[in-house]
């Protein structure tokens, strides 16, 4: 194989990494945006605090934040969710 095919072949290999590396972006920016839920928390009757022993961190729904403490998110409720909040689409982690 000459020099200048080896050049090539390399070039495109390149080529079609950055292009699988750009096609695949979207689909990575999707899946984030989807881990986040939508509904408003009035809607699912969102409280800052537990419901006796059910709150958020204990929710199989419940995104946790930076350390055990922090705000999170949840993948039903939008905005930002206390670890010890509360809402109607709570379910138990098993
Ligand atoms: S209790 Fe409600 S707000 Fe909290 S994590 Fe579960 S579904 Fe989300």
């Amino acid at each position: 194989m000459a020099d200048n095919e080896r050049k090539q072949l390399s070039r495109r290999a390149v080529l079609k990494g950055a292009a699988l590396i750009a096609g695949l972006a979207p689909l990575v920016q999707v899946r984030s945006a989807a881990a986040a839920g939508t509904v408003p928390k009035a809607a699912m009757k969102y409280q800052d605090h537990p419901n006796g022993k059910q709150d958020c961190s204990n929710c199989v729904q419940f995104i946790p934040g930076k350390t055990p403490a922090a705000m999170g998110e949840c993948k039903v409720v939008a905005g930002s969710i206390s670890p010890h909040g509360w809402c109607v689409a709570y379910t138990a982690k098993s």
